[in-house]
């Protein structure tokens, strides 16, 4: 961690217990900054990525200052319906990389350690239970989740939601992919959308959630039409990126901002240099972008570029928007990631034979069952299709889960036999 960011979660980590709220003033402050550097500074990506940068950075601001404004959800949340009342979301993936990029992370996890989460929980959402119990994280309007992928999930919501004392919405998402698992989270998002229009004593635009979810529609095909273009170009950029879209393909999903986003980098696609000899990966899951070894091995390097990130081609392709509510619950239960994990290691061996990606990287995250669980099966499955699949333990945001170049050396080890292997095929 470069020394600035190690002194400054040191200070926020040194306010927690008495001072939460200075704590959350240094960390808005930072984050604003890092929104004014974003647009002025650090200038290295393609001018779509950057402007998601931005609108991420306000995201993550936006709880700090207008909690009652703001949404905790879950990362397959549909939240188009939270746009038609103008609340915001916030979730913990994204919170607690933030957190854990100005260098933070620490005391949060202690103190949540303290209060019996188990060690073995998955840090992002410890993170998140951790601003939220020291008072660093104000209360939110409510909170919304899906049952879907996540065990911590159920845990962390529900748990937050007695903390604060706040409404709690559940979208129970079935494993299975038919017609009646589509109609039983349509009747469910119907019902919380009712719910929530009481709660906040605004009516339901429904033309409005209709025009959100069919730029849902939109987005998700933009991005698939990007990663076709980039299976042929050469782009180096930074592991971030992959996280920011994330973003833009979850929570952002149904903005105009996520739309510009898709359709942005499909034309800096186009625009961009054909594929040269570079190394390239498909990425599975989170990402360990703020391990600095790692960002000085894959971050801007023109010879080992990430293709795409599974976690952005996970929706299916909908095209039938008449109604919304059944096309925002045909996007969950069609998921990639939704029931058993044979679907998701099909998704991925079906894009690696789209993209031809060099090698597949399986990253399990601290904690994560779902992710971690399944490792092994990719592997093997994989590999049977001709893709080398490095399964690389490691954590996206408790930099004491990776010791220091552990994760790097593996990863090493892994480029130089893909580069010999990619000598061979391009000779
Ligand atoms: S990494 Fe896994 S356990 Fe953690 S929030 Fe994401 S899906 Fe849930």
């Amino acid at each position: 961690m470069n020394a600035a960011v190690e002194k400054f979660g040191r200070i926020v980590d040194r306010q927690l217990e008495q001072r939460p709220k200075l704590a959350r003033g240094l960390l808005t402050t930072a984050y604003r900054l890092n929104g004014w550097a974003g647009r002025h500074v650090f200038k290295k990506t393609t001018p779509a990525r950057l402007e998601l940068a931005s609108v991420c950075n306000d995201v993550i601001i936006r709880p700090f200052v207008h909690p009652q404004q703001s949404v905790m959800v879950s990362l397959f949340t549909p939240c188009e319906l939270l746009q038609t009342f103008g609340m915001a979301p916030m979730f913990p993936e994204a919170l607690s990389a933030y957190l854990s990029g100005a260098g933070a992370e620490r005391g949060f996890i202690d103190a949540v350690e303290k209060r019996g989460i188990p060690e073995t929980f998955c840090s992002y959402h410890k993170i998140l239970l951790g601003a939220a119990e020291t008072g660093v994280l104000p209360k939110p309007r409510f909170i919304f989740n899906t049952t879907f992928v996540c065990d911590a999930n159920t845990l962390s919501f529900r748990r937050l939601a007695k903390f604060y004392g706040v409404p709690h919405f559940v979208l129970d998402v079935p494993n299975g992919q038919d017609e009646a698992a589509v109609t039983y989270v349509a009747e469910q998002l119907r019902d919380c959308g009712a719910k929530m229009s009481s709660l906040l004593g605004k009516p339901l635009d429904e033309t409005a959630l209709r025009q959100a979810v069919q730029r849902s529609g939109q987005t998700l095909a933009a991005y698939q039409a990007y990663l076709k273009v980039r299976a042929q170009k050469s782009m180096p950029d930074e592991m971030t990126s992959e996280m920011y879209a994330v973003f833009a393909l979850h929570v952002l999903l149904g903005s105009p901002e996520a739309l510009r986003f898709a359709q942005g980098i499909l034309q800096g696609a186009e625009d961009a240099p054909a594929r040269g000899k570079e190394v390239r990966l498909l990425w599975v899951h989170t990402l360990p972008h703020l391990d600095t070894a790692m960002i000085d091995l894959l971050d801007f390097n023109p010879q080992c570029q990430i293709l795409a990130n599974d976690v952005c081609f996970d929706a299916p392709a909908v095209t039938d928007f008449s109604d919304p509510w059944r096309a925002m619950a045909r996007r969950l239960v069609e998921n990639n990631l939704n029931g058993p994990a044979q679907r998701r290691i099909d998704a991925v061996l079906t894009k690696a034979k789209e993209l031809h990606p060099d090698g597949v990287v399986w990253f399990c995250h601290w904690g994560c069952h779902h992710t971690g669980g399944a490792a092994q099966l990719a592997r093997a499955q994989l590999e049977a299709a001709g893709f080398p699949t490095l399964v690389l333990d490691g954590d996206g945001c408790d930099r004491s889960n990776c010791p220091p170049g552990q994760m790097t050396t593996r990863m090493q080890a892994f480029l130089e036999l893909l580069e010999g292997k990619h000598d061979s095929v391009h000779l």
